[in-house]
C-alpha cells in the first residue's frame, strides 16, 4: 500500500518523540513492504513564533488531502501568556477535519503494575477503549458566557446534543467493540438530564443494529467508581465530551505513566489525527528521555484505524509488549534499581523485537 502521512511534531519533546514514530512506521513499510511518504509541517508554539498562528491553512490543506496525520503535543510555558495559544491550533485541526471522536485504549502491562497506583490483582485483565465525543456537549453548546442583569452576574454553560451526533458516535463504538469483546458500557447522568435521557434513548435503539453487542448504561458518577474499583468489567465506555474528558484521564492513571498512553481521534472517513496522550512535558523536553511509546502505539492505532492495516498495528503493539516484558524500561516506568534506556535506544529496543518476529 501507498500511503501519504502527515507529522506534526509540535513542541517540548513532541519532535523527539514523533521522529521515533516515523523510524517505527518506516521499519513497518520495509516489513511488510508498503510505501509510506512523510511530510512534516509544524504546529503549536514553534508556529506562533514563526508565522502568529498555532495552525497554518497550508498545513490545515495538507492535513486535508493526507492518509493519516500523526501529532506530538504543542505548549509549553513561553506561550503560557500569550494571546494566541498553541492549543487552538489542534483544537482548529479537529474541528476542521470534522473528528468527533476520541478513542483512548487504555491496557496496563503486567510487567509495569508496580507504577499504577492500584493493586496488581485490580489491573488483571483490564483492556478498556474509551470513546469520547469530541464536538459537542458543555463545551461548544450556545448560549455560553457571563451575563449581567440588574447588578447580578451569572454564568452559563449550555449541554445539548442532537440525535444524529449521539447516534454516530455510539455507531462507532458498537463497530469497534465488534472487534475486542463485544461490550459497550454507555455513560450518562440520564437521572438528571435531558441530554443523558436522549442520550440513553438513542444508544440504545443505535445498539439495536448490532445483535452480537451487550449494551449497558451506566451514570457517570457509578463509572468513575467502577473503572477504580473494577477497571476488567469494562470493553468500550462510550460517552458525551466533557464526560469522557473527565473520565478518560481517571483511566489513564491506572497504567501509571503518560508517557505510555495512544490517542486517536477519528471523523466519519478514514483519515484520523494520532497523538500520544501526554503533554510537551518541558520539565525533560532536550534531554532525549521521553518514553516514546505513547506515540509509537499511536502510530500502530494510524495503521489500523486510517490505514486499514492491523496485522502491522498488531505487530508493533506485540513488539511493545515483548520489549516491556523483557524489562526495557523509560526512567518513568523503571524502578529505582533498573536500567534505563532513552528515547532512542527503548525505540530500538521495539525496532529489535519487530524485525525478528515472524
Ligand atoms: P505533560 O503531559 O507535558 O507532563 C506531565 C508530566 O508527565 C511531566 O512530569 C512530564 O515530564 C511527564 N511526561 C509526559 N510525557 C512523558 C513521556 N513521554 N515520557 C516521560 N515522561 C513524560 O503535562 P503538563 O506538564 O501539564 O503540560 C506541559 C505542556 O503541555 C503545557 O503547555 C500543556 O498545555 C501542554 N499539553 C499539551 C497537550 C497536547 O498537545 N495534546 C496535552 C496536555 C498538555
Amino acid at each position: 500500500m501507498h500511503a501519504h502521512i502527515i507529522t506534526l511534531p509540535g513542541d517540548g519533546i513532541g519532535p523527539e518523540v514523533v521522529a521515533e514514530g516515523v523510524r517505527v512506521l518506516q521499519t513497518i513499510a520495509e516489513k511488510f513492504n508498503h510505501q509510506f511518504e512523510f511530510e512534516e509541517h509544524r504546529i503549536g508554539g514553534c508556529t506562533i513564533d514563526a508565522y502568529g498562528t498555532p495552525l497554518r491553512d497550508e498545513t490545515l490543506d495538507a492535513c486535508r488531502r493526507a492518509d493519516a496525520v500523526l501529532l506530538g503535543a504543542v505548549g509549553g510555558p513561553k506561550w503560557d501568556c500569550g494571546e494566541v495559544r498553541p492549543e487552538q491550533g489542534l483544537l482548529r485541526l479537529r474541528k476542521e477535519l470534522n473528528l468527533f471522536a476520541n478513542l483512548r485504549p487504555v491496557k496496563p502491562h503486567p510487567a509495569l503494575t508496580h507504577a499504577s497506583p492500584l493493586r496488581a490483582e485490580k489491573l488483571v485483565g483490564v483492556d478498556v477503549l474509551v470513546v469520547r465525543e469530541l464536538t459537542g456537549g458543555l463545551y461548544f453548546g450556545k448560549p455560553q458566557g457571563r451575563f449581567e442583569e440588574n447588578g447580578r452576574v451569572r454564568a452559563v454553560d449550555t449541554l445539548e446534543y442532537t440525535a444524529e451526533e449521539i447516534r454516530r458516535i455510539v455507531d462507532l463504538a458498537c463497530r469497534l467493540a465488534q472487534t475486542r469483546r463485544q461490550h459497550v458500557t454507555s455513560v450518562d447522568k440520564a437521572n438528571v438530564l435531558a441530554s443523558s435521557k436522549l442520550w440513553r434513548e438513542i444508544a440504545t435503539e443505535t445498539a439495536r443494529a448490532y445483535p452480537n453487542i451487550t449494551l449497558d448504561h451506566l451514570l457517570v458518577d457509578t463509572c468513575a467508581m467502577r473503572l477504580i474499583s473494577a477497571p476488567a468489567s469494562f470493553d468500550v465506555i462510550v460517552t458525551e465530551n466533557m464526560f469522557g474528558d473527565i473520565l478518560t484521564d481517571e483511566a489513564a492513571v491506572l497504567v501509571g505513566s503518560l508517557g505510555m498512553l495512544p490517542s486517536a481521534s477519528l471523523g466519519a472517513g478514514t483519515l484520523g489525527v494520532y497523538e500520544p496522550i501526554h503533554g510537551s512535558a518541558p520539565d525533560i523536553a532536550g534531554k532525549g528521555i521521553a518514553n516514546p511509546i505513547g506515540t509509537i502505539l499511536s502510530a500502530a492505532m494510524l495503521l489500523r484505524h486510517s490505514l486499514d492495516l492491523p496485522r502491522e498495528a498488531d505487530a508493533i503493539e506485540r513488539a511493545v509488549e515483548r520489549a516491556l516484558t523483557d524489562g526495557c524500561r523509560t526512567a518513568d516506568i523503571a524502578r529505582p534499581d533498573e536500567r534505563v534506556l532513552n528515547t532512542r535506544t527503548m525505540t530500538d529496543a521495539i525496532l529489535a523485537r519487530l524485525t525478528t518476529e515472524h
